[in-house]
């Protein structure tokens, strides 16, 4: 018999930058992946994929020993690490039955369900939630991606500038802003296209209060005191302004609001904002006038997303990018959405989000409180969402809030949760809070690939297939793949996707009728059908899996703008209606030196965290030997000036210490960043410890959410965003004998 040779067409998922790969499997095992050939993407993704350590992983990854291959039933007390192997059919039918025992006692709002950050087809657990009757859905969405998604809808009705997808940067930008922003660690994608755009001359600028890898090559770097980047912004606007650079015509034709925003940003002169902010005035100004120069890009990233300030700051990044004319020009900041590719069905096809009654959807934790990314924003923006752009993340429900219902039962009880695709003791804030709530549920069901912290406590544990086992499709632009390998082997593992997990609790809770589809594949299809393919297959075999966006600009010349008042709202009548400021406004962090001077004595240095790290992704892949001993210890940052002051060497293991808890990581001497500022990497667990209490897998060692707040009162006003990058803390060296 000869090798049965075979290359499939997939898409990598182990970064945002979603990569079209080609799987090659030589009998039936896996061999390598490459960058996937004969198609516009392939020149770009080659060096990408090329030198990526996850990828060159994936074996390691596919066949790792640690996998989870069959559903697990907490054997003994949660977290004793006790175990009993079952089918899944024991555990839908167990499962299932809970619920109903669960919602005929509090409700169908008693289910909640965390995501983490699109490993999923998340439209399918909006399908699931919506036929249930809960809008308790919870996750990262209040921290990354979803509110720039959320702003820009509600300020232009569109989803404005890149990052999802790692799309890269076109050709003919004057002036590219990285905002916040580290794509040589978190998008490697964005980062070869910047690296060209820098050969071919482009003006680069970096807003960061870290020495990143790009402002190495940087025009300009600015290093902003953590926090303060709403001010900074609108004094940039004030210098356009008041210099007369902004574009009239746009401006005339399609802002409303700019009296009203010109009145604002007199309260941001240049003087003051620079003590403010720590940046130079003159460096301010020649910012701003750098942005005027058309086409020009702010590429913002999480260190915004992350912030207090997070909806303010991404607001007025939108306003810069009306003001100087950037929107959807070619090279300027692009508008993303439905309209370029209508011939597809789009998650709002799919979410049946008309099937959550009225009644239900007022009962969405924390909405009453940050009704901008709530249920309530969201049903005020969706008309237009549906024409221009939705995401299944705009309305959830807050998270903290979340964690505090189950504690408290108020403002009803919360008795289960299903977590994919999300590790909530590692990646949310506050892990003891976290911890207590997760243990008190009557059932906590994780889907996942390994058994993790949050795994650790649970009461089932499934077995997710990964993107090598399962079909995929992205929105926007449409970006498809196969499946490469088998999810289930006899003998071997019975893994499943997320898809197979809600149509087999759907149909066990009587939703038969809307889980037509036997399987992800055949959903998939469905999808594709109106655009003229037979199925998932067929698409990829026609196009190679990727349908590019037709590249028209300006169309809000053709669409106008999907906002109340048909303009880029400067002034947002959508927040104003929500009872919030319609402008942006810098608030001062709650836990700042400013705000609070005296807590400040004890904890004098501030904490900054969330700043992506290779080759890990979040708190992925620190199981795989390859990947692990490239990085094998959390690292925090110090100024070695800070460092040697306090007696700590480069290499030293140290405390991060807060109001709320401490873990250690070790000392990186970094002088790219202020003397009073560190930074530790986010996502640290341990595979290699214990995963029964108190180990769990290492989750209190250097899990730096430990240490954070997410107390309602300190997060951002509109969204619910717990501020990940202000925090005062202190910092000594652990002592060892
Ligand atoms: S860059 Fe990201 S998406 Fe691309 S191959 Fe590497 S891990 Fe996969």
């Amino acid at each position: 018999m000869g090798e049965q040779i075979k290359t499939v067409n997939a898409v990598c998922y182990w970064c945002h930058s979603h990569c079209r790969v080609e799987v090659h499997v030589k009998d039936g095992r896996l061999e390598k992946i490459e960058e996937v050939k004969g198609e516009s993407q392939s020149e770009r993704l080659r060096p990408v994929v090329r030198a990526c350590p996850r990828a060159r992983a994936a074996a390691e990854y596919y066949y790792h020993p640690d996998r989870l291959a069959y559903p697990l039933k907490r054997a003994g007390e949660k977290g004793e690490g006790k175990w009993q192997k079952i089918s899944w059919d024991q555990a839908l039918d167990e499962i299932t039955a809970k619920l109903k025992e669960l919602i005929e006692k509090y409700g169908s709002e008693t289910v909640a369900t965390s995501h983490g950050t699109h490993r999923t087809q998340d439209e399918y657990r909006m399908r699931f939630m919506n036929l249930l009757g809960s809008p308790n859905n919870i996750g990262q969405g209040n921290i990354c991606w979803a509110p720039g998604g959320m702003v820009g809808l509600a300020v232009l009705g569109w989803w404005t500038g890149f990052g999802g997808g790692g799309k890269p940067l076109p050709k003919g930008t004057k002036c590219i802003v990285l905002w916040g922003a580290n794509p040589n660690q978190a998008n490697r994608r964005l980062w070869a296209s910047l690296l060209d755009r820098k050969k071919e001359g482009v003006k680069l600028i970096v807003v960061d209060p870290r020495r990143i890898e790009g402002a190495d090559m940087a025009d300009m770097w600015l290093q902003p005191r953590p926090g303060t980047d709403v001010a900074l912004m609108m004094a940039m606007i004030k210098v356009i302004i008041d210099e007369g650079l902004y574009d009239r015509e746009f401006v005339e034709k399609w802002c409303y609001g700019f009296d009203k925003l010109r009145e604002r940003v007199q309260d941001y002169p240049l003087d003051k904002v620079a003590e403010l902010t720590w940046v130079p005035a003159e460096k301010i100004a020649e910012t701003a006038r750098w942005c005027t120069e058309k086409p020009s890009v702010i590429y913002q990233g999480m260190g915004i997303e992350h912030s207090a300030n997070s909806i303010e700051a991404i607001h007025a990044h939108k306003i810069l990018a009306a003001i100087t004319g950037n929107i959807d020009i070619h090279g300027g900041e692009p508008m993303l959405g439905y309209p370029q590719q209508p011939e597809f069905r789009h998650e709002y096809d799919i979410d049946l989000d008309d099937k959550l009654s009225p009644e239900q959807r007022r009962k969405q934790i924390g909405a009453d409180q940050f009704r901008l990314q709530s249920i309530i924003g969201y049903d005020l923006v969706k008309g237009f969402a549906k024409t221009m752009w939705t995401r299944y993340n705009l309305g959830v429900a807050h998270a903290p809030s979340v964690y505090r219902a189950m504690l408290t039962g108020k403002p009803y009880p919360v008795r289960a949760m299903f977590t994919l695709a999300s590790n909530p003791m590692i990646t949310q804030a506050n892990t003891k809070l976290v911890h207590k709530a997760l243990k008190s549920l009557d059932l906590y069901v994780v889907h996942d690939h390994w058994m993790t912290p949050s795994a650790d406590i649970a009461d089932y544990v499934l077995p997710s297939a990964c993107w090598l086992e399962r079909p995929h499709l992205f929105d926007v632009p449409i970006n498809a793949g196969e499946a490469a390998l088998p999810a289930k082997i006899e003998g071997v593992c019975d893994r499943r996707n997320d898809y197979e997990l809600y149509r087999g609790l759907g149909i066990r809770l009587g939703q038969e009728e809307y889980w037509q589809w036997e399987n992800l594949e055949e959903a998939l299809s469905y999808r594709l059908q109106p655009a003229g393919f037979t199925s998932l297959k067929d698409f990829i075999e026609k196009t190679g899996g990727y349908a590019p966006l037709p590249g028209e600009e300006r169309k809000y010349e053709r669409l106008g703008f999907g906002t109340p008042t048909g303009k880029v709202e400067l002034y947002s009548t959508i927040m104003e209606k929500l009872g919030y400021d319609p402008l942006p406004r810098y608030y001062e962090p709650a836990e700042s030196p400013v705000s609070n001077p005296e807590l400040a004595k004890e904890f004098p240095l501030m904490l900054i965290t969330g700043g992506r790290h290779l080759p890990f992704y979040h708190s992925e892949h620190r199981q795989i030997d390859s990947l692990r001993k490239m990085h094998p210890n959390p690292l925090v940052q110090i100024n070695p000036e800070t460092a040697s002051r306090l007696g700590i060497s480069d290499g030293d293991w140290v405390w991060i210490e807060t109001p709320r808890g401490r873990v250690r990581q070790k000392c990186q001497y970094f002088d790219g960043i202020a003397p009073t500022v560190v930074h530790a990497q986010h996502g640290w667990w341990f595979p290699e410890l214990p995963g029964e209490e108190p180990w769990l897998h290492g989750v209190w060692e250097s899990n730096i959410e430990v240490a954070l707040n997410d107390d309602p009162d300190v997060c951002n006003k509109m969204n619910g965003g717990w501020p990940l990058r202000t925090a005062l803390c202190r910092v000594y060296k652990v002592k060892s004998y």
